[in-house]
């Protein structure tokens, strides 16, 4: 299967409402390419120094997504192109991507990642810690930033009960702080193996990688 029949594939199975992030780690610019030429804007990576190569290389009307773990001396890579930040977990990762974005005299989008898995290995805040920290002084004075959304990413498991709990645990507490937050607007769940679900349960943005690029190889 060809990378743009994939991509029409899962294009024809998601609603409007839902935006797909062409998840594009580890693959080459080639197979990027492909998927731009198929029509794709948005893309999705988790390294920052990966990301910044595949910018500047690329056409520049692509959004580039950050959907990894994010290492605060390293936001300064990023900060002059960087649409979305997917995995943002603190508020002093918030403060630095605040001050980046302001060198570039940007706004910068960001979800917080709440942990909704029930492994340790999973980063992300408790919905009290995400609350208080939308609810505080020191949040509301960051004015390069924009918090747009939640992110999540489920248990690693055949279990898809679980992983459904997981779902509606994010779209649920989605819910509970938007009332005091009218920002919120975006709900970034599923993954290639479990977008559809997402879905079901209140997914507003996937991130599919292999589905799309193929299965990635990460020895070279
Ligand atoms: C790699 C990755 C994905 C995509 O995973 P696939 O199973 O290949 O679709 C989605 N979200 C995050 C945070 C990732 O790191």
């Amino acid at each position: 299967m060809s990378i743009k029949t994939n991509l029409e594939d899962i294009k024809a199975t998601i609603p409007e409402h839902v935006t797909l992030v062409a998840v594009s780690k580890t693959k080459p610019v080639c197979d990027l390419m492909d998927a731009y030429n198929a029509g794709q804007r948005i893309f999705g990576e988790n390294k920052i120094q990966e990301m910044a190569d595949k910018y500047a290389e690329m056409p520049k009307d692509i959004e580039w997504h950050m959907i990894g773990h994010v290492q605060r001396n390293k936001v300064k890579y990023m900060a002059e192109f960087v649409s979305l930040i997917h995995g943002v977990d603190s508020f002093k990762l918030l403060k630095e991507i605040d001050k980046q974005a302001k060198n570039h005299v940007r706004i910068i989008k960001c979800l917080l990642q709440i942990k909704i898995a029930e492994e340790d290995s999973k980063f992300g805040m408790s919905v009290s810690d995400a609350s208080t920290l939308l609810q505080s002084d020191a949040f509301s004075e960051l004015k390069n930033i924009k918090v747009v959304g939640l992110m999540g990413m489920a248990t690693f498991t055949d279990n898809m009960t679980q992983v459904e709990n997981e779902f509606k645990f994010l779209n649920n507490t989605f819910s509970e702080l938007k009332n005091t937050n009218p920002d919120l607007e975006i709900k970034s769940m599923g993954m290639s193996g479990d977008y559809q679900l997402a879905i079901e349960c209140g997914s507003t943005m996937v991130r599919v990688g292999s589905s799309i690029f193929g299965a990635r190889n990460y020895n070279n």
